[in-house]
């Protein structure tokens, strides 16, 4: 652990306000913090990998840690082609039968 975070934290516990986490509910729903997602940074409306933008593609905020986290640097903003290059398998668009992706995909 860094010095500075020691510190950090240790003011924190310290202080003993009474309040319970300086952070944001442990396990939000996905909905919630995709929700607080948007409204905190927008609509996705480029894309962080190859830069394309919403007028050429859909743009999406993707997670990066599957932990779905109230932070920043754990989403991005991808195309699909991108977004599905840092998909885990499960959330891997499904195809049918003759190679042409199903409808139902999951949107972000
Ligand atoms: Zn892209």
């Amino acid at each position: 652990m860094p010095k500075s975070m020691g510190l950090k934290m240790s003011l924190i516990a310290s202080k003993r306000t009474g309040q319970n986490s300086p952070r944001w509910q442990e396990t939000p729903s996905y909905n919630a913090v995709h929700l607080w997602l948007r409204k905190t940074y927008g609509s996705a409306i480029k894309c962080e990998e190859c830069e394309k933008k919403r007028e050429e593609g859909m743009i999406h905020w993707a997670n990066v840690s599957q932990k779905y986290l109230r932070d920043r640097t754990d989403w991005k903003q991808l195309c699909v082609p991108c977004h599905k290059q840092l998909d885990k398998p499960w959330l891997k668009l499904q195809r049918d039968s003759k190679g042409k992706f199903k409808k139902n995909v999951q949107r972000l």
